[in-house]
This record gives structure tokens, sequence and C-alpha cells, in this order.
């Protein structure tokens, strides 16, 4: 690899022109037609054109399976050639019809035309025997799939040309394509552009030093790797080198924000002895697990420095995030400070409140008759509240008399004030955005601490990249003494299993137990699964296909209600229902009464996915269960079991057997470890669900990273470029990765950063 040592210097002359060569308009390099089709694919710049990279390389001999070709799609296939015949239908149009192989399966192709002679040419050139790449969508005539008028371009060594023979031995890049431009054409114009860009014209985001200790190529030359190989190698080399970039860029900027972040003061929260921390302490009815002593001493350290804390702390379900967090607040409140406790729903924040009151007892009751001496007050601010109760909470908020303070979204609300706001703890943070962050940190004097908490363990490189910029802690272990769940599947299309669901869930109520019924839907008459209260309910649904036959509508709470209220196992149970479309003291009211046992059975959407702790809460039917995803099954079932009885739950769904959901509810009846399921259910969906809708687009910023399957490469990225940034916090050095970083990391990329 030749590095030019002016290569720096010349790159950052060039970094600050506004005609960047990348930047260029494709309207200026490629014809009106073809730049529209492209604009349609999202590619505007030369550099968009460039980053458009093949989604796959057909073999030079090796022909597509056609077996795998389905109705409706567009397809591109390279195929051979076996069969030609021109004819004239009865009305008198033309009608050239071919037959090509993969070599074991056949395809038709049918181009019609006002008259033969117009198919003349294709007659001329789909000679038996050549192989072309014909694009088009296909269509079912009686049994058979076909391609009418498909697009096509002949291949092969039987074309007489020098460049023709030799390029027949290449791989084939297949493109992304659309409707209104194939793959050979965009092949055709990227080939064209980068012939005319030397390597000067390619600003590479990576630092010549970190290439040369990776021993990696030039943008420009991993740009030619991946758009015109020669062997396979070629195309791999290039990917290699392409997805480091996209790994090193997001890690720099990440770096560079942990370093920001270092750099800012907070004010110091040391806590003091015999405070109310000390106090809880000496009242806790359990011993801390050895997990939650280490994290509570890191964050008490933290607390204390001149620095914001900006921590992620991750947990198995049931392994006490909250008391960690209980004790990292009850220190700001020792130093004087107020912390802030934002929760992503209602009922969460309503729940929050009353377990930070119960573990506090007369701690709580600051100011009362009977409150303890170092007492605080835990406040409760939401969006519903009665303008009275209201009205006291933001008092209680910024006089400072309450040291906590509980709430949603309303906490950012610019009503809402604090004496002096030390600590934010985000519950369950992938519903706060960026925004909001911001406008809790405006409301005090100094950046205050953060601690963010995942309802979900999250695999290590989510962690690595989605949370980048915090540290993390991990609590494993679940305290001793939980008696833990049990989960089975159940088949939704035998009534016998029905019936013993039911009836075991009777054996339980009998017996004293709580049961949720859990279903993917409210109201049976919505059209849609992912319904407009999907915010507060939150199952993020996966696609139907785990089952054959007709498409079944998903279970819904409204009609599951009606449905238990007659069946036989269930007379005489009282049955409540609780979903987010209602309001937000029925919903209270609702949870009392199920905690309190008045109403044992609860047929409830995923609002009660995340921290709803209900001790006599002993077993969960998930109807439905194959449209959840692995990690939010797991944190459902953390919901029973909680208390010294056993849990059980039940996956009851119309899954098959063989199928992905079928092996997805067996490995959780198998595991119970949440982090080996999140790891699991990152490899079933789709990057773009795991990262945000940031990376459907056509700027996405990461195409060939998948963090599911990139661990060594974000690892490496990571410890390059931290360490990078650590010499060079404002990438003076290098200024394309600082340009690097503001074309790919902005906008909604930016947003999804800053998630927490
Ligand atoms: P999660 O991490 O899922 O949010 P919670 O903080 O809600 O878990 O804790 C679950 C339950 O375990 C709560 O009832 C809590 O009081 C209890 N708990 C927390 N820590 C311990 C411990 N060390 N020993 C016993 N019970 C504990
Ligand atoms: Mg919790």
């Amino acid at each position: 690899m030749a590095d030019r040592s002016s290569a720096g210097s010349r790159a950052s002359t060039s970094a600050v022109r506004s005609d960047r060569p990348l930047d260029r308009p494709l309207t200026t390099l490629v014809s009106k037609g073809a730049a529209k089709a492209l604009g349609g694919l999202g590619l505007h710049t030369v550099g968009d054109l460039l980053r458009h990279y093949p989604r796959r390389y057909a073999e030079p001999g090796q022909l597509t399976d056609l077996a795998g070709l389905r109705e409706g799609e567009h397809v591109t296939v390279v195929a051979q050639v076996v069969q030609v015949t021109l004819r004239t239908t009865r009305q008198g149009r033309g009608l050239l019809e071919a037959v090509v192989t993969d070599g074991r399966g056949r395809l038709d192709l049918g181009f019609f035309a006002a008259r033969p002679g117009v198919l003349k040419y294709h007659e001329g050139v789909l000679l038996p025997g050549r192989r072309a790449m014909f694009t088009g969508t296909v269509s079912r005539y009686g049994p058979k799939l076909q391609l009418l008028h498909p697009a096509f371009t002949l291949l092969g060594d039987d074309l007489d040309e020098e460049r023709h023979r030799e390029e027949a031995a290449w791989p084939i890049p297949i493109y992304p394509a659309s409707k209104s431009i194939e793959s050979w054409k965009i092949r055709e114009a990227i080939r064209g552009v980068l012939a005319g860009l030397d390597e000067d014209d390619v600003l590479d985001p990576l630092p010549p030093r970190v290439r040369a200790d990776q021993g990696l190529g030039t943008l420009r030359s991993a740009l030619t790797d991946v758009h015109e190989p020669h062997v396979d190698a070629d195309w791999r080399r290039g990917q290699d080198r392409l997805r480091y970039e996209e790994a090193f860029v997001l890690q720099a900027e990440l770096a560079r924000r942990r370093v920001q972040a270092a750099q800012q003061a907070a004010v110091r929260r040391p806590g003091r002895p015999e405070g109310l921390l000390d106090a809880f302490d000496a009242r806790l009815p359990f011993t801390l697990t050895a997990g939650q002593r280490e994290v509570g001493q890191v964050l008490s350290h933290e607390l204390a420095g001149d620095h914001p804390m900006q921590r992620l702390l991750q947990g198995e379900v049931g392994s006490g995030k909250t008391v960690v967090a209980l004790r990292a607040m009850l220190q700001v409140v020792d130093s004087g400070g107020q912390a802030a406790l934002l929760a992503p729903t209602e009922v969460l924040a309503v729940q929050h409140a009353r377990t930070l009151r119960a573990l506090l007892g007369d701690l709580a009751e600051g100011g009362f008759l009977g409150g303890a001496d170092v007492a605080t007050r835990v406040t409760l601010v939401t969006g519903s509240q009665p303008a009275a109760v209201r009205r006291e909470a933001l008092a209680d908020a910024a006089g400072g008399r309450a040291g906590i303070v509980v709430g949603t979204h309303a906490l950012l609300s610019s009503t809402v004030q604090f004496a002096d706001l030390g600590l934010v703890v985000v519950d369950e943070q992938h519903r706060f955005g960026v925004e909001q962050r911001d406008l809790l940190r405006a409301k005090a004097q100094a950046t205050p601490h953060l601690l963010v908490m995942t309802a979900t363990p999250i695999p290590r490189t989510v962690a690595m990249t989605v949370f980048g910029d915090l540290e993390t802690s991990v609590l494993s272990e679940v305290p001793a003494g939980r008696s833990g769940v049990r989960t089975f599947m159940a088949a939704a299309d035998r009534p016998a299993y029905v019936a013993r669901t039911w009836a075991l869930v009777r054996e339980q109520v009998d017996a004293g137990g709580r049961v949720f019924v859990v279903c993917p839907r409210i109201d049976p008459d919505d059209a849609s699964a992912a319904s407009p209260e999907a915010e507060l309910d939150g199952a993020d649904l996966l696609d139907d296909e785990g089952t054959t036959g007709p498409r079944r509508p998903l279970r819904a709470v409204l009609e599951v209600v009606e449905d238990l209220g007659s069946r036989p196992e269930l007379a005489g149970v009282r049955i409540g229902l609780l979903h987010g479309r209602l309001p937000a003291e029925a919903r209270d009211e609702v949870l009392a009464d199920f905690a309190a046992g008045t109403v044992p059975v609860l047929v409830t959407t995923t609002v009660i996915e995340v921290g709803v702790d209900v001790p006599a809460a002993t077993v969960m039917v998930v109807l439905d269960a194959d449209r959840f995803g692995l990690s939010q099954l797991h944190q459902l079932r953390g919901r029973v079991g909680r208390g010294t009885a056993p849990g059980t739950c039940l996956l009851v769904s119309h899954a098959t057997e063989g199928t992905p959901a079928w092996d997805r509810l067996t490995t959780l009846t198998t595991t119970s470890d949440g982090f080996a399921l999140a790891a699991a259910d990152l490899e079933l969906r789709r990057e773009g669900d795991v990262l945000g809708a940031a990376q459907s687009g056509g700027t996405s910023s990461l195409r060939l990273l998948r963090v599911a399957r990139d661990v060594d490469v974000i690892e490496r990225a990571r410890a390059d470029a931290t360490r990078f940034v650590a010499d060079d916090p404002e990438l003076r050095s290098w200024p394309p990765l600082d340009a690097a970083i503001a074309d790919r990391l902005t906008g909604d990329r930016e947003e999804f950063l800053e998630r927490v």
C-alpha cells in the first residue's frame, strides 16, 4: 500500500473546498434519465453512487437458481437461453417467447410488440446457448412463472471483443436496482464515474496511520474492489475495508462524545455519613447481591467526581436495577441535590413512585408528621394529574422538598423546575430521544450525572454502537430465593391444550395467584397490528412466518376478555383489562385491583412489559406468542415468578414445527439467559429494527457493518478510534474523518446515537 506523504495535507485543503468531487451531482455526469432513475434510489451525488454497493456477486460461470424466484418479485437473474420462437398472435401482434435455464430450472420470457418485425433484434441476439442477465418482475402464467418484457444484457465469452472475453471471467456485481434502472445500468454508471476519479478526489475518512496499522487500502482502491472485482478476493477485501471504515467513523464520533463529556464540569455528589443512604441500607429487608454492591460502588465513585457520570446499567430481568438506582439517587439527595427518574409510560412512572415510596418507607415522608429526620419526598409528575395535585408536585420539585421526582415526558415540560438537579435516571431508555435528554439537562445548572437503565439485556456490540458513548455496567445475577419461571409452548389450534391452559389459570387463581394474559393488540376492529397506541403498548411485532394457512387476525384484549368471560374453566373469576388507551387513573386502579387480588386475571397488552412488579403474579399466558420478539417475551415472562411461588409462562401460538417461529419459542423454553436471547434476537431481526429508522433510508451510514455479526470489526475499530481521538480530540489532523462524521451521522442518525 503506497501512502504518499503529501496525501494528508492535500486532502485537508480539498476537504474545505465546496466542490469536492464526491459531492458533485450525478446530473452532470450521467444522462438525464439515468440521473432521475438513480435519484429514485436515493442516489444524488457521486458519493451516493459510489456508496451504492453491490448486494451480491454472481459467479461469472454460474447461473442463478431459478427455483428461488417468487411471484411479484423484482429480480435480476443470470441464465442461458434454451430456445426462442417468434410468432404472430391471432390479433396480428408479435410475440417472442424464450425459455432460459440455470442448468436445472427453467423460466419463460415473453416479449410482445405491435408487429413481429419489432422483435427481430431480440430474436437475433437471444440465441440458444447464450448467457444474459435478465431483469424484470416475476409474474405467473398458468402454473408457470415468467418474466414479461425483461430488460437484458448479454454476457459471456461468445462476444468476440477482447474486453468482453476478459470480463466474462469476473464476478458480476448485482446492485439493489429498481424498475426504472437495472442493475447493469447502475454498474455502468458507477464504472464511468469511478474512472474519472483519482486517489485525491476520493477523500478517505480513515487516517493514513490507522490504515497502515490495519493493513487496509485506500478508499479509492476499496471502491474499485467492490465495484469492479476481477476475482472474489477483490470484493471481499474491499468490503472488509469499507466495513471497518463504517465502524471506525461511528466509533470515532462516540469516542469524541466520551471525551467531550469527560471535559464537562459536574457538581460533586459524594453523599454524607448518617444520611438517607445509610438509613436506607440499614433497613433494607434483603442483602444486596454482589453485583448490586459492585455497581453501587462504581456509581458512588462517579457521582462524587468532577465530571458527569455517563453510565448504562444493563441487567437481567429481576436483577434489582431499581434498588441500585435508588441508592444512587439517595447519595445525590444526601449531597443536597435532587434526582429525576424518567419512565417511558405513566403506568411505569406511577409504579416506580409507588415502589420507591414503599422501599423508602418513612424515609420518603420528609416534612410530614412521623417522617424520619433525614427524610425526603418522592414526587410524581404525570400529564394526567389533576391540576391541584400537579401544582403541589411542581412546587415540591422547584422548592427542593422533593429529593426524588418521578415522571414521564411531562417531566420535560417547561413548567417543571428543579431546585438543584444532580442526577437523571432514565429507565427503559429506548423510548427517549435526544431532545428530551437535552431538555432535562437544561433544567440543571451544571450537566447532571446520567444513569440509563435498559429493560432488556443488550448484546455487547449493540451496547458498543447504540450506547457507545456511555460506560457500561452489567447486573447478571438475579437475587437468590427467586423461584424462576418455567416456560411451555401451547398450540392454539388444539382445544385440549387450550382447555388445559385455562384450567391451569383457574388452579392458580384458586391458590391465590395472579395471572397475566398478554395479547398483541387492543381492539379486534383495528385492521393493523401496529396500532396507534403502539408507543404505550409497545409490541414490536414480527411478521407472520411460522404458520400456514390463511392469515388470522391477532388476538385483541377487548375480544379475549369476552372470550375468557364465557369459558367454563374461569366461571366466577373476575377478569380485568389493561391497555394504553385507558385513562391513567383507570390503569392505576386496574393494576391496584390486580395486585390486591380482587381481580386476579388481567388481560393486557405489553404495556406491562417493563417494571410492573406484582410478586403474587405466578402465571403469564402470551397469546400469538410467535409474533413477539425473543427479548420481549423474555422481558414479559420476567413479570411472573418474582415472589416465593414459581412462575409459569405459557406461549400460546399457531406456530408449526420446523418454522423459525417455532424454533424461537423453543429457544425460550430452554434458555433463561437474557443476554443469549438478546443476541439470538438480534440475529433474527433485520438490522434496521435494531438501529432504528435511520438505517433504512438511502443515506444510512451502516451499509456493510452488521452489529450482530461483526463483533471483532467493531471492537478493533473502537480501540483504534479511541486511541486516535485521545491524541486528537478535535480530529484536526485528519479533516476527512470529521467530514465523514458530519456527512453520515446527521439527522435521524444523530438522534439514534443520542437515544438515551
Ligand atoms: P429489574 O432489574 O427487573 O428492574 P427490580 O429492580 O424491579 O428488577 O427488582 C425486582 C424485585 O427484586 C423487586 O421486588 C426488588 O425489591 C427485589 N430485589 C432487588 N434486589 C434484591 C436483593 N438483593 N435480594 C432480594 N430481592 C431483591
Ligand atoms: Mg425495572
